[in-house]
């Protein structure tokens, strides 16, 4: 078996396997990227899945989590330079029907909050923004820095110096808050509710589960801020920018190929094995994989810490997801004409009707009142359809991956997702769109599923048809992600384990691939002296 010799090697070409590959490049290492697919980009793709003429986001499409990330400050000009262009909002961003009636949020949060009803959710709407911003560096400073027991105490300390006792006590208490708790202590009418509790969704919570009441306000000033940017032209453009960005950066790029083995030599992982080769990692390897399948399969079993063994046999998959996409002959007309030009409409009545779709899905059924993602890419990008048509992104984020029943008791089922059970689950969602959008039907030129299995089947990551690498309540996030307690550190010399199934977790952020590389380039002093010493005595044992 013939050897190459890098650097780094990291496994998987998602988005935090691509940003830590350029990142590290861009200092000088030798990296090789190796991911089994037969494209870069993990979950970020885009194809003509319909009609000619029609591009969808086959999978993620809304970019605020990468373009306020510390990624993006670090490769986002030369993204640019390779192409890379955005399609956003200054207006409408995010919308909410449901028999309660229509919300709408602007990226301007005034005018968001001037159309609630009650006047006493104007001024709790203001102040939720308001209490978050003031935390903001603290909240964001966790999310975007490793989350050892010992960076929390750290965190802890220096937010309580920052922010004063009752403060910190605050913020605390939102965080151990469900978003429906949130809502329920600080609004009266529908609107707040509708807009934001289905956006829990996007993070893989449900509406009772704790953290949501520090996750609602952070995705409604994520909007305001910074809007729901797709990529122009489709998101293979992104992976296309990136491509260049690694081929000039002298990445090696390994397509077709998974990684079976990473071995391990004297506490060290000193390289990754392909069917046909060997890559050899002389600083660090890099693993994008799911958790059970890093401690599983691609270690020896005698090489895996005991941490690792714990997480590996803790970790939880999340709600299974599906993807529909359709080619419009126009685009959507919603009864309520607001709603024509909202990027991200969701359907669902707030925490009310989510959270029963969540605990249906969550107990294996399928949920009779979904909330259902309607992305209107088009309304951003009209480059997306031929003139005058449109594209419809839909997804689906409360769903049992092997479902044993229906909780309308109207789908047969028999634990997969055959064609009969998905076909009367789209006719389940085309019906409900219906209801607020008449005659969409009609239009339907061409339709498009991704099952929970297919999901499964584009992308190992997505154990159990579960897009965002693992269920997300807080035992397993944050300081529990991935479950080892050591960060991205494995307990294995040399060898970080990244990706969704990771702190800061999924998303378009790129958080853990830029955290590693970066910790990687600026070791701490006590990692640099550790470094030395560990390279000093492989050179006196290597003679
Ligand atoms: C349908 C869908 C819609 C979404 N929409 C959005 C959105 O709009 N905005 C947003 O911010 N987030 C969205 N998300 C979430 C987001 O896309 C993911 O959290 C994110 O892309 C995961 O990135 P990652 O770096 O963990 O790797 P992934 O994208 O999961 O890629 C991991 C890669 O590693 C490869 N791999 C794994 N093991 C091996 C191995 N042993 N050898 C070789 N290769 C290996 C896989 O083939 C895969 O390509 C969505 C997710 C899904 C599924």
């Amino acid at each position: 078996m013939s050897t190459r010799t890098f650097d780094a090697v990291v496994v998987g070409a998602g988005i935090n396997g691509m940003v830590a590959a350029a990142e590290l490049a861009g200092s000088g290492w030798s990296v090789a990227l190796v991911d089994e697919r037969e494209k870069l980009g993990g979950f970020i793709a885009s194809d003509p899945l319909t009609c000619p003429g029609f591009v969808h986001d086959t999978f993620s499409s809304w970019h605020p989590l990468f373009v306020t990330g510390g990624a993006y400050a670090t490769l986002g000009d030369d993204l640019h330079r390779h192409g890379l262009a955005y399609s956003n909002s200054d207006g409408a961003v995010t919308g909410a029907v449901s028999d309660r009636g229509v919300a709408v949020a602007h990226r301007d949060p005034t005018q968001t909050a001037q159309s609630f009803e009650h006047e006493h959710d104007r001024v709790a709407y203001a102040a939720m923004l308001a209490d978050l911003e003031s935390w903001s560096p603290h909240v964001f400073g966790a999310l975007g820095s490793e989350l050892r027991p010992f960076d929390l105490a750290r965190l802890g300390t220096s937010m309580a110096r920052a922010l004063g006792k009752d403060a910190s006590f605050d913020m605390l208490r939102v965080s151990a808050q469900s978003g429906r708790a949130l809502i329920r202590e600080r609004f009266r009418g529908f609107e707040a509710d509708q807009l934001w509790t289905p956006w829990l969704l996007h993070a893989g919570l449900s509406p009772d589960h704790a953290t949501g009441g520090l996750m609602l306000p952070i995705m409604a000033l994520t909007m305001h801020a910074a809007g729901l940017p797709v990529v122009t032209g489709g998101a293979d453009n992104f992976v296309t920018a990136f491509a260049r960005v690694l081929n000039e950066r002298g990445v090696t790029v390994i397509l077709g190929e998974a990684v079976q083995h990473i071995e391990i030599r004297s506490g060290r992982a000193v390289a990754v094995q392909l069917a046909d080769e060997r890559l050899s990692a002389t600083r660090a390897v890099l693993a994008s994989t799911a958790t059970p399948r890093l401690y599983d399969n691609l270690l020896d079993p005698s090489a895996v810490p005991v941490a690792g063994r714990r997480a590996a046999d803790r970790h939880r998959p999340g709600r299974a997801a599906m993807q529909l996409h359709f080619a419009l002959d126009r685009p959507v007309r919603w009864s309520d004409s607001r709603l024509d030009d909202v990027p991200l409409v969701h359907i669902g009545s707030g925490a009310s009707s989510t959270g029963i779709a969540c605990a249906q899905a969550e107990s294996g059924y399928l949920p009779s009142d979904p909330t259902i993602v309607v992305g209107q890419q088009c309304v951003l990008d009209p480059s997306r359809a031929p003139t005058g048509k449109a594209t419809l992104w839909v997804q689906l984020q409360e769903l049992p991956f092997a479902p044993k029943g229906d909780a309308a008791g109207s789908i047969s089922t028999d634990g997969t997702w055959n064609t009969d059970t998905t076909a009367a689950y789209v006719d389940r969602v085309l019906d409900s769109i219906e209801r607020f959008a008449p005659g969409l039907r009609s239009t339907v030129l061409h339709a498009y599923s991704i099952p929970p299995t297919a999901l499964t089947a584009a992308n190992a990551n997505a154990v159990a048809g579960d897009p965002y690498g693992g269920a997300a309540e807080i035992d397993q996030s944050l300081l529990w992600r991935p479950g080892t307690g050591t960060g991205h550190r494995t307990g294995i010399d040399g060898l970080f384990h990244i990706g969704a199934f990771t702190h800061p977790g999924p998303g378009l952020g790129g958080g853990s691939g830029h955290l590693v590389a970066q910790q990687l380039l600026a070791p701490s002093r006590r990692t640099r002296s550790v470094d030395r010493v560990r390279r000093a005595i492989e050179k006196l044992t290597s003679k």
